[in-house]
């Protein structure tokens, strides 16, 4: 302890006392002025993501990357929102998840955007309507597995997604996909395996576990249950006129606010899913009702479906 007040003195009087080259540049720290947008990529509930340049030499050579902010509308009460999301993408490292490459601060040094990699494919739910006689049932069942692997790294790291949708996986190239958006994303690691939702914000209920809309409780195999919509968006090419919204109001009648939920939960309670579609094999179908078994401790687990879709794709 001495000798720490020593040196914290050595300092004091002597301010060019410092261990590290005060020049060191972080390269994680995005400057505003060399951020050029180039387009809108997309928006959902709370963010916004554009396509930018970061040129700092002001000669069109900078990299390209993929900037989200939140939207202005619901900066002041999502404020730690994406300074939450920024530090779960920060310490995640995986091939089938979108990469982390810094922030950019505001002038009272708060982080007002999050710099990503940018995938020029962008999400499964734009790409696939316009990609489906390239798109064979191999690649979907690659595209499953490897939603699963990253699935199984997060809930390794004692995180639950809770907004795993094809709105939400991009695609870096035809053969390889990562799950972006960690906007919703929890940390598990202080409870009993599950996360209560405090707010209700706009939840995106076709895609919920019957536990999740009917207690707020999130464990992993609710990510499951989503990855079984996720699936079913896969293989349907993410047609709009059958996506899960539409078939599950088909199945419930139209409804509006509070009601569609009762009435999606008491569907979901009487064992009603959503159908097998046309093209669809009775195996991939098999796995989809296995990830919406009614009781959280039923479903399959993401390791159980990498070897079963592994299999399938021989
Ligand atoms: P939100 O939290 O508002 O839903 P997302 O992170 O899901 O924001 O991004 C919204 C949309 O922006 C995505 O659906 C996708 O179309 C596009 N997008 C997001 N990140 C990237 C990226 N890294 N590269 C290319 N497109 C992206
Ligand atoms: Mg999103």
């Amino acid at each position: 302890r001495a000798i720490v007040r020593d040196l914290d003195m050595l300092e004091e009087g002597n301010p060019g006392f410092k261990p590290l080259p005060p020049n060191l540049v972080d390269p994680t720290i995005f400057e505003k002025r060399f951020l050029k947008k180039i387009r809108e990529l997309g928006e959902g509930h709370f963010g916004k993501v554009e396509l930018c340049r970061y040129d700092p030499r002001g000669d069109k050579t900078g990299e390209l990357v993929a900037v989200k902010s939140l939207k202005p509308e619901t900066r002041e009460e999502q404020g730690n929102n994406l300074s939450t999301e920024i530090d779960i993408l920060k310490a995640l490292y995986h091939d089938n998840i979108v990469k982390y490459k810094g922030i950019c601060l505001d002038e009272t040094g708060q982080a007002v955007k999050l710099i990503m990699e940018y995938l020029p494919l962008g999400s499964l739910k734009e790409h696939l309507p316009k990609y489906k006689s390239k798109t064979s049932l191999g690649t979907l069942l690659s595209y499953a597995t490897q939603i699963c692997m990253g699935m199984d790294y997060l809930g390794s790291k004692n995180y639950i997604h809770r907004d795993l949708a094809a709105r939400n996986v991009l695609l870096e190239n035809e053969r390889t996909v990562k799950i972006g958006d960690f906007g919703l994303t929890k940390s598990i690691k202080d409870n009993d395996g599950y996360y209560v939702v405090k707010d209700e914000n706009e939840s995106p209920v076709f895609w919920y576990a019957p536990e999740c809309l009917t207690h707020c409780k999130f464990y992993r195999s609710s990510d499951v249950w989503s990855f079984g919509v996720t699936m079913y968006e896969l293989i349907t090419y993410c047609d709009s006129s059958k996506s899960p919204m539409n078939l599950f109001l088909n199945i419930i009648g139209p409804t509006q606010g509070q009601m569609t939920v009762v009435r999606l939960v008491n569907a979901l309670k009487e064992g009603k899913r959503l159908p097998r579609p046309e093209n669809c094999p009775e195996s991939v179908y098999e796995l989809m009702r296995r990830c919406w078994e009614q009781s959280p401790e039923k479903r399959i687990t993401f390791k159980s479906l990498i070897q079963e879709l592994t299999g399938m794709q021989g």
